[in-house]
């Protein structure tokens, strides 16, 4: 019976197994956690979601609104949860986030093909006689030994960046008086029970001196690790605020802080600066700091962030903190099959492989875990068309430029161009995504995924 093992039950290697499990093959799918703990994780769940609730944007218009809808007709499992623990978020994909890694772990372990081993793998799994498979998705915080051993088998020194998480705050310490409910620009997918739209953000609202304070508290306090603003190396998309405030009095207000779309239902206007917070279990008793990311000492967070008018006696259930992201070069390293480029048995998912976000994690350990059962069984790898969301990650993935390489988020930016796009920006938009979904749908059928798109449309 063909076989694959699956290092890391995260977002990448839940997907992966799920997949593998669905083509017939035997899956052995390693998680370290709970007997060796990583700096993050909680619990002892597959597929914890370590920092934002949110899988980001679900509408066509949207990028990784269409990879969510690209990966659900592949049937994917972390869709599946995703959709089922949905909680308000206006025209984003929020999730309660115990119910989702409970939902993906009960159903990875009640799956008759994948068995579940609670163990650390320390080196990349050697070639198997036998002709097993394996896939490395151990996340952006692989454990020190098999980190060493990754490095000793790309051939190079690991490349790594800094990263932030948000804080999330109890809901009932916020101060509603002093916040209103609205989405921007009134986007929101759910609706009061009158049938008008709702709002899905709690929004602070500043003054211009409320801001001015709020800003010198922030450049003045003190991080938990002195870091070297010019030099450290945070992704763009998910900078400290301390760091951006660092970079000008109004980045904020640019960023973040921004208030268009915005109105305050007392003041009829809009206020100059906010702070949004979302909602982030299905109780509605966490709200998390949207793009608060921060690295400041936790005395400090409280001190900073109760300066935010409906804060002041905010109850802190997380504080905001800073981690390490291994990831591999993946241009030198893998082929757009998530495969390596010297062993065609050993395939990389996930963060580590170099792409960035919970969504983007799963999309690749679902075509790797395609890829291994294939592999497995004697049939060849395949690589999705580069016009789809999840084939464009891929051919980013294995093709960019090597030199510098960063992570990255899905955008349309890298997914193959229309032969004659209109000037409209959201009729070009909705152009590439149905050309994805039609040859998402073909090519699907041409590599006779069985039963995939009939389980993904019930
Ligand atoms: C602090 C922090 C905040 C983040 N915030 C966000 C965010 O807000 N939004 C977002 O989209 N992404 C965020 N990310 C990135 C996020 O980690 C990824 O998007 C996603 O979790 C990656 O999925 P993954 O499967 O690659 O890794 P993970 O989900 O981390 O899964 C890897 C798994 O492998 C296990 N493991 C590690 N080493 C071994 C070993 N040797 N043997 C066996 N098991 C092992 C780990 O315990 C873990 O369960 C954040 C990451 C961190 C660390």
């Amino acid at each position: 019976m063909p076989a694959v093992r699956i290092i890391g039950g995260g977002l990448a290697g839940v997907e992966a197994a799920w997949q593998a499990a669905a083509l017939g093959v035997e899956v052995s799918l390693y998680e370290m956690r709970p007997g060796r703990a990583t700096a993050v994780h909680k619990t002892s769940n597959l597929a914890e979601l370590v920092c934002s609730n949110s899988f980001r944007g679900d509408k066509l218009d949207n990028a990784v609104g269409l990879l969510k809808e690209e990966m659900r007709r592949l049937g994917s499992l972390v869709m599946r949860a995703a959709d089922s623990a949905r909680v308000p978020a206006g025209a984003a994909l929020a999730v309660d986030r115990v119910r989702f890694a409970e939902a993906v772990t009960e159903a990875i372990e009640a799956h008759p093909r994948i068995t579940v081993i609670r163990a650390e793998v320390p080196s990349v799994p050697a070639a198997s006689p036998d002709g097993a498979t394996a896939v490395v998705a151990t996340g952006p915080l692989t454990s020190d030994a098999l980190s060493e051993d990754i490095a000793a088998f790309v051939g190079a020194r690991h490349l790594y960046f800094y990263d932030a998480i948000s804080p999330i705050v109890l809901a009932e310490s916020i101060d509603r008086s002093k916040v209103f409910r609205a989405s921007r620009w009134d986007r929101s997918v759910w609706t009061s029970d009158s049938g008008d739209p709702r709002g899905d953000y709690l929004n602070c609202p500043l003054t211009a001196e409320e801001y001015q304070r709020f800003f010198e508290a922030l450049v003045g306090a003190e991080s938990a690790t002195v870091h070297d603003f010019d030099s450290e190396r945070f992704f763009e998309g998910c900078l400290p605020i301390e760091v951006m405030a660092h970079r000008g009095r109004d980045t904020l207000r640019f960023g973040p802080m921004k208030p268009v779309g915005l109105v305050d239902p007392r003041t009829g206007r809009r206020p100059y600066a906010a702070v949004q917070l979302r909602q982030d279990t299905l109780a509605g008793d966490h709200f998390s700091l949207v793009g608060f990311q921060t690295q400041l000492k936790w005395a400090e967070q409280a001190r900073v962030l109760r300066l935010i008018p409906g804060l002041e006696q905010a109850e802190f259930v997380r504080f905001g903190m800073v981690h390490r992201n291994t990831y591999i070069n993946g241009p030198t390293v893998l082929q757009s099959t998530w495969q390596t480029r010297t062993r065609a048995d050993l395939f990389f998912a996930g963060q580590v492989s170099g792409v960035e976000g919970y969504v983007e994690s799963a999309a690749s350990g679902l075509l790797a875990g395609l890829n291994a059962a294939r592999v497995a069984a004697g049939l060849a790898p395949v690589a999705a068309p580069r016009t789809t969301a999840i084939g464009a990650l891929a051919h980013y993935v294995s093709h960019a430029e090597s030199s510098g390489y960063q992570p990255t988020n899905i955008t349309f930016g890298i997914m193959a161009p229309l032969e004659t796009p209109p000037r409209d920006r959201a009729r070009r938009k909705m152009l590439i995504a149905e050309r994805a979904l039609g040859d998402l749908d073909r090519w699907a059928r041409e590599i006779g995924l069985r039963g995939a798109l009939e389980a993904a449309h019930g």
